[in-house]
């Protein structure tokens, strides 16, 4: 394989990775992705807003639509949403992170069962330490990759590097940006023989069961749904101990046969720099994610634009280094206020105990709230509305 032709290599052939690649419009771009498939294996609950859809392209994959949720605390129910509107659709990310593959292959080349590493040049190699004076001289040395394929290592040196490499991020880590930020870990089953509402995602706050995040059962529609939760440890025991004994749920599950299992991981908190020399980290590898939901795919999604964006201006016009470096500027500018409000609100919520959340269900009920929220709620904006929710509880 002629490597020297791309101007771009993209590690990861995820949503965001693929996004990137087919936004650089002008350049030779190549894509590695380290399995055999795109797509697989699922780690996601394919949960998308309106909004997430479209800036996703509207790609296939929709199994379902939906129209709210209900929300569970230890003792109290709330029914957010109403039959009139569609708020987000569900999708088979198989299917979906596919046909976005097909999308970006039109713009740049896929390298498959290949893995990427970061070769920093400043490392001194003998002690593969950093190596100070070295570093300070050539500040702006490029980084390279090495490329694993079919037996063989390929040292290349490609223009920019694009690490959309998920969230354990190896691209990120080599670079030493990838540090310092709260990781979850997430275990689904998709079940069928599942009677539920499915027009209504339902979530469960209820910290016996999880101490860390949320459960959630996602219908896909014909008696099929995932059910899943993100914890800091033993989540896949405790997603089992939830469909068995939760009052509600081992109810609703009482004869649901688990067809497929899934395990993955959540990052909490964005990356503080997300540009190096001539690396860039998109998607979950920059922890591009919603804190409060985990959802990753609407943000991963308009930042992997405006990263193709920018490379296509700095390769088309010459431009430093630095240029590459308003990628982080303008990303931040979209979404940083969001994910940072969203992690204020998910410290407050981690404080709460089943108590506490029962409370704060019992006052939304008490005060009529549930159309407000109805009305003002958006699950890509959720700080909006806790802002205004929060006020008025905690006054
Ligand atoms: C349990 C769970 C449920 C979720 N549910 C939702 C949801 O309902 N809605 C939502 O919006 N988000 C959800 N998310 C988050 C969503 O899955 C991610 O935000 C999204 O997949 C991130 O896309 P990405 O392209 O950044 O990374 P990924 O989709 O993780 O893709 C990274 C790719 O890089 C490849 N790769 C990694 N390292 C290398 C390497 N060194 N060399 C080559 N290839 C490599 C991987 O194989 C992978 O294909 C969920 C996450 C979890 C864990």
């Amino acid at each position: 394989m002629d490597f020297e032709k791309y101007d771009v290599v993209i590690i990861g052939g995820g949503p965001a990775g693929c996004i990137a690649g087919e936004h650089i419009k002008h350049h030779n771009v190549l894509i590695i992705e380290e399995h055999q498939s795109i797509g697989a294996p699922l780690q996601c609950a394919g949960l998308i807003s309106k909004k997430g859809v479209k800036e996703l392209g509207n790609p296939k994959g929709i199994v379902n639509k939906i129209k709210g949720a209900y929300i569970y605390s230890k003792n109290n129910t709330l029914k957010i949403g109403d039959d009139d509107e569609i708020r987000a659709y569900v999708f088979e990310r198989k299917v979906m992170d596919k046909d976005i593959a097909i999308r970006a292959s039109k713009k740049a080349d896929f390298l498959l069962k290949a893995y990427g590493r970061l070769i920093d040049n400043n490392l001194n190699k003998k002690k593969n330490l950093l190596n100070f004076k070295t570093f300070s001289k050539n500040r702006d040395l490029k980084y390279r990759l090495s490329i694993h394929h079919l037996g063989e290592t390929y040292t290349i040196c490609p223009k920019v590097i694009i690490g959309a490499d998920g969230a354990r991020s190896n691209i990120g880590k080599s670079a030493g940006l990838s540090i310092n930020r709260e990781i979850l870990s997430g275990a689904q089953l998709e079940m069928v023989n599942v009677n539920i509402d499915d027009d209504f995602v339902y979530v469960f706050f209820d910290r016996t069961f999880c101490k860390d995040f949320f459960i959630w059962i996602i219908p896909m529609g014909k008696d099929r749904v995932r059910v899943g939760l993100c914890n800091s440890s033993n989540t896949y025991k405790k997603l089992l101990n939830f469909i068995n004994n939760h009052p509600i749920a081992s109810k609703i599950l009482k004869n649901a046969v688990p067809v497929e299992f899934s395990v993955g991981t959540l990052p909490i908190g964005y990356l503080k720099t997300t540009v190096k020399n001539n690396l860039m980290l998109v998607g979950d590898a920059a922890g591009q994610v919603k804190p409060l939901s985990g959802g990753g795919l609407y943000y991963g999604a308009k930042c992997a634009k405006i990263c193709g964006k920018i490379i296509d201006e700095y390769l088309a016009n010459n431009y430093g280094l630095s240029y590459l470096k308003n990628y982080d500027k303008l990303w931040k500018k979209d979404i940083g206020n969001e994910i940072k409000a969203g992690l204020r609100f998910r410290t407050l919520i981690k404080k709460m105990d089943d108590k506490k959340i029962d409370k704060l269900l019992e006052f939304i009920i008490k005060n009529n709230l549930v159309e407000h929220i109805t009305k003002k709620g958006d699950m890509d904006n959720p700080s909006i509305i806790l802002k205004d929710l929060f006020k008025k509880f905690l006054n």
